[in-house]
């Protein structure tokens, strides 16, 4: 378990994490797929937002379960909350400080948001 810290473009939302980077996921969901982002699963008490809580907003879709967050100001999505686990921080590993995403060594899960629900079933089963 490493710290990480994390944060926007314009430097107004920071935050740090604990976390193991070994594990990293896509989704290939039409919100996910068109940021690009690669995330890691984090729990709330390996998570702390050191400041921007008020720059900070909230893009809702579809079933309107998932929490897709971001700057006001810059525009970058640097963390959220899935609809698959809601109580989970999802962190975009793009926004992290200290983590070299080109020269690190990681396996990316892919999963298949576009088609939520059979995705969401078949990752239970494998469990
Ligand atoms: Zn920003």
């Amino acid at each position: 378990m490493k710290t990480y810290r994390g944060g926007c473009h314009c430097g107004a939302v920071k935050f740090v994490i604990d976390a193991e980077l070994s594990q990293l996921t896509r989704c290939t969901c039409s919100m996910c797929s068109k940021k690009g982002a690669l995330f890691c699963y984090v729990p709330p008490d390996r998570f702390r937002l050191l400041q921007g809580d008020n720059d900070l907003t909230i893009y809702r879709f579809n079933t309107e379960q998932a929490k897709h967050i971001f700057c006001k100001h810059c525009g970058i999505h640097s963390f959220g909350h899935p609809r698959s686990a809601p109580d989970l921080f999802l962190v975009n590993v793009r926004c992290l400080e200290d983590f070299d995403l080109e020269n690190q060594a990681y396996e990316v899960d892919l999963f298949d948001g576009r088609n939520w629900e059979a995705a969401f079933k078949a990752r239970q089963r494998n469990r």
